[in-house]
């Protein structure tokens, strides 16, 4: 089989040369054990914490070990009743194109007509913190007007879709045109081009002249003290992510206006999409529901083969995907 193993960890931006392929051989099945081999991975950007070594909500990658991430399979060989031949599981056994497991910790994907690699995106970890920021942190209510930054890709993508179907009006972060043209297509109020905008405080009271009511948090710094400025009183931060300073090698200076929290009384609340895991089947029922009738639409950006996923990675932090970014092994 091949591996994808972490070579040495990255600083500041990943490179090509931060990654290696390596080819391994898969021990015998042994009874209760099965084969499976990988047709989608993840790659996300909370792996990029992983590759530092420090404490933090999940442990640190090791050099020399193949990575770990989202992935969906399909079992070819099987000692194992119940994960037989043919069907699909998804696991956190991705950056490898087969393996050897005895199914701690696999799932057996449903049956259903969507694409199994949805399961890795809009019904899966990504989708499911899109909904659970809106619903169980931030409370979004109709009528409300909703702020996204990172808005065109997996997590944001989908807020910003929920946040049409929960009534709002929603205001969008991105960095190209592109992105910003294919998010007033799904039906965004307003869309800010974050990397040509002069004044994004600015621009986003042009946008939001009524102010903000909740912030969906995904990528900090600028965008952080941009929101402060326009939150109404009473506002809430669901504090999803940063990913603007994942490949920082220094601290960035904080916000200059944090007193906005007390001015405008601001709620704001970090969280970890699998401390909310209980509520995965309410989601799963609702979001497959969206997607059967069209009312939400999931993007994929796919790269080709297990030797591409580092460059997907790393695309992450170039903006290189709209909707959720895949590596196909198939
Ligand atoms: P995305 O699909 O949104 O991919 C990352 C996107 O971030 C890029 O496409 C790029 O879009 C944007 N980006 C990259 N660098 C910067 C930068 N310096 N400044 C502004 N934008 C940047 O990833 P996900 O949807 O998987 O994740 C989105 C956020 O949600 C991340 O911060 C992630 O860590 C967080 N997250 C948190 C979870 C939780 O449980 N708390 C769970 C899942 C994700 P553009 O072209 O617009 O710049």
């Amino acid at each position: 089989a091949n591996q994808i193993v972490l070579h040495s960890r990255p600083e500041g931006m990943p490179v090509a040369a931060n990654f290696k392929q390596v080819s391994v051989e898969l021990p015998a099945l042994e009874q209760g054990e099965f084969l499976v081999k990988n047709l989608w991975m993840s790659v996300d950007p909370y792996m990029r914490g992983r590759m530092i070594d420090r404490e933090s909500y999940i442990a640190p990658f090791i050099i020399g070990q193949v990575l770990e991430g989202g992935s969906i399979g399909e079992i070819i060989k099987s000692n194992n009743e119940a994960f037989p031949v043919g069907s699909k599981v998804s696991a956190m056994n991705g950056w490898r194109s087969h393996y050897v497991t005895d199914g701690a910790d696999h799932t057996l994907l449903p049956q259903t007509p969507i694409n199994e690699s949805h399961f890795l995106g809009v019904l899966g970890m990504p989708g499911m913190t899109a909904w659970t920021g809106l619903n169980k942190i931030a409370n979004l209510k109709e009528g409300e007007t909703l702020f996204v930054s990172g808005a065109a890709g997996a997590v944001g993508s989908i807020v910003c879709q929920l946040g049409k179907l929960m009534g709002a009006k929603v205001i969008a972060s991105v960095g190209s045109d592109d992105k910003a043209q294919h998010l007033s297509k799904l039906g965004v109020d307003a869309v800010i081009n974050y990397k040509t905008t002069k004044d994004l405080s600015q621009s986003l009271s042009d946008a939001a002249p009524q102010g903000i009511d909740v912030y969906f948090e995904n990528v900090g710094g600028e965008h952080l003290t941009a929101a402060l400025n326009n939150m109404n009183d009473h506002g809430r931060i669901a504090v999803c992510g940063m990913i603007s300073q994942y490949n920082d090698t220094t601290p960035t200076p904080g916000p200059n206006n944090l007193a906005m929290i007390i001015i405008k009384k601001l709620k704001i609340e970090g969280f970890i999409v699998f401390e909310h895991w209980d509520s995965y089947p309410q989601f799963a029922k609702k979001m497959g529901q969206w997607l059967a009738t069209d009312a939400i639409k999931a993007e994929q950006t796919v790269y080709e083969g297990l030797e591409k996923a580092p460059e997907a990675f790393i695309g992450l932090f170039e903006g290189k995907n709209r909707g959720k970014m895949l590596v196909s092994l198939k």
